[in-house]
C-alpha cells in the first residue's frame, strides 16, 4: 500500500441481518446498511452521523467483520488495499487490532470485571506477538495509560475501580495497542458526562496528532463529530444521505435531514443554536418497513408529492459534496 492510497474504501456496501437477529423470527433478511460507497483518505478522519438504528455500527462492524452469523454483506470493503471480505477467518483475527480497532461505547460492558486492566490492554499485544514477553507487554500497558492519561500503576486496578471515563481510556489504550491504521471509535463518549466527554474527545485529538492513525468517529451529535472529524457522512435508514467536509456539513448541510440534526444540537461556540435548538418529530423507519419513495418523506418538512414515490440517490452537490434529496439540485447550486 502507499502513502496515497486510502486507508478505506466501501464500495456500494449493504448489510442484511437474518430476520431472527432483528427482532422477528422468521421472514426475509433486514437490510441494516443499504449501497453505502465511502472513502477514507489515510490518516484522515471521517465522522458517522445519524439517529440510532440508522446503521452506523452495523456499517462500522462490518468493516473487520463483527456481525452476527447469518449476516450477509455485499459490496466491497477494502482496508488497507486488501480485501476484507475475501478473508478467511484466520486472516481476520490478523487484521483485527494490528489494522483496525474500535473502541465500543460503554466501557464497563465492553471490559472484563473479573481481570485486570493488566491483562486486558496485554491481551491483543500477546495474542499477536506485537511484544517479545509478557514483561515487555507489561511494561507497554503501563506506557499506554499514561499516553491515555493514567496513572501507569492502574495497570493492576478492575475495572470496577475505575471511573467511566478512566476505563474509556483503557478501551482506548487497548484499542491503540498494537497499533492500528485505523481507530473506529463507536459513541465512545455517550455514556460520559460533558466534561469527561470533553477530556476523551481532546485525548483522541492528540493521539492522532501523535500517532498519525485514521478514524471513524460514531455519534448522532452532528457539531461533536464536526469538532474531531475532517469529514462527515450522514446516515438514513441505512443510507449515507449527506456527505462532505465537516464544517460546510454542520453549518450548511445539503440534506433537510442534516438541516435537522444539526438544529437538534447546539454548535460549540454559536450561542444562537444552544439558545433555540430544534428537534426532529418522529423516529427511523424499522428497516423492515421503510416507507416508498425518499425514506425520510414521513418527516421531512420538505417533502412534495413525488418524495413518496422516488427514491433519490446520492449526487454531487457542491466542491467535495453530495446529497440524497430530490429537491437538493433545486435549492443548492
Ligand atoms: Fe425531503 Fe423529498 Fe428530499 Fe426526501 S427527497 S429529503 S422527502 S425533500
Amino acid at each position: 500500500m502507499t502513502s496515497s492510497e486510502p486507508i478505506l474504501v466501501l464500495d456500494d456496501v449493504s448489510v442484511r441481518y437474518p430476520a431472527s437477529a432483528s427482532g422477528g423470527s422468521s421472514g426475509d433478511p433486514v437490510a441494516a446498511v443499504r449501497g453505502v460507497s465511502l472513502t477514507l483518505a489515510r490518516r484522515g478522519s471521517l465522522g458517522l452521523a445519524g439517529e440510532s438504528g440508522c446503521g452506523k455500527s452495523t456499517l462500522a462492524n462490518a468493516i473487520l467483520r463483527l456481525l452476527p452469523a447469518g449476516t450477509t454483506i455485499d459490496g466491497r470493503i477494502e482496508l488497507g488495499g486488501d480485501d476484507v471480505g475475501a478473508m478467511n477467518p484466520g486472516r481476520l483475527r490478523a487484521i483485527r487490532w494490528t489494522r483496525a480497532a474500535i473502541v465500543f461505547q460503554g466501557a464497563l460492558h465492553a471490559l472484563n470485571p473479573v481481570q485486570r486492566i493488566l491483562d486486558q490492554v496485554a491481551e491483543p499485544m500477546l495474542i499477536h506477538d506485537t511484544v517479545p514477553s509478557r514483561a515487555a507487554a507489561a511494561e507497554r500497558v503501563r506506557t499506554l495509560l499514561e499516553q491515555v492519561g493514567l496513572p501507569g500503576d492502574r495497570a493492576d486496578a478492575h475495572p470496577h475501580q475505575l471511573s467511566g471515563g478512566q476505563r474509556q481510556r483503557v478501551l482506548i489504550a487497548m484499542a491503540l495497542a498494537c497499533e492500528p491504521d485505523l481507530l473506529i471509535a463507536d459513541e465512545p463518549t455517550t455514556a460520559l458526562d460533558v466534561m469527561v466527554q470533553a477530556q476523551v474527545l481532546a485525548l483522541l485529538a492528540s493521539l492522532r496528532a501523535e500517532r498519525n492513525f485514521s478514524m471513524i468517529f460514531i455519534t448522532h451529535d452532528l457539531s461533536l463529530l464536526a469538532d474531531v472529524c475532517d469529514r462527515l457522512a450522514v446516515m438514513y435508514a441505512g443510507r449515507v444521505v449527506e456527505e462532505g467536509p465537516s464544517e460546510q456539513v454542520l453549518r450548511a448541510g445539503h440534506h433537510p435531514y442534516t438541516q435537522a440534526l444539526a438544529a437538534a444540537f447546539p454548535i460549540i461556540g454559536d450561542p444562537v443554536s444552544r439558545l433555540a435548538p430544534s428537534g426532529l418529530p418522529g423516529d427511523p423507519p424499522d428497516p423492515a418497513a421503510l416507507p416508498t419513495g425518499c425514506a425520510f418523506h414521513p418527516r421531512c418538512p420538505m417533502a412534495v408529492d413525488r418524495c413518496a414515490v422516488e427514491d433519490p440517490v446520492l449526487r454531487v452537490t457542491g466542491s467535495e459534496r453530495s446529497a440524497a434529496c430530490l429537491l437538493v439540485g433545486e435549492r443548492t447550486s
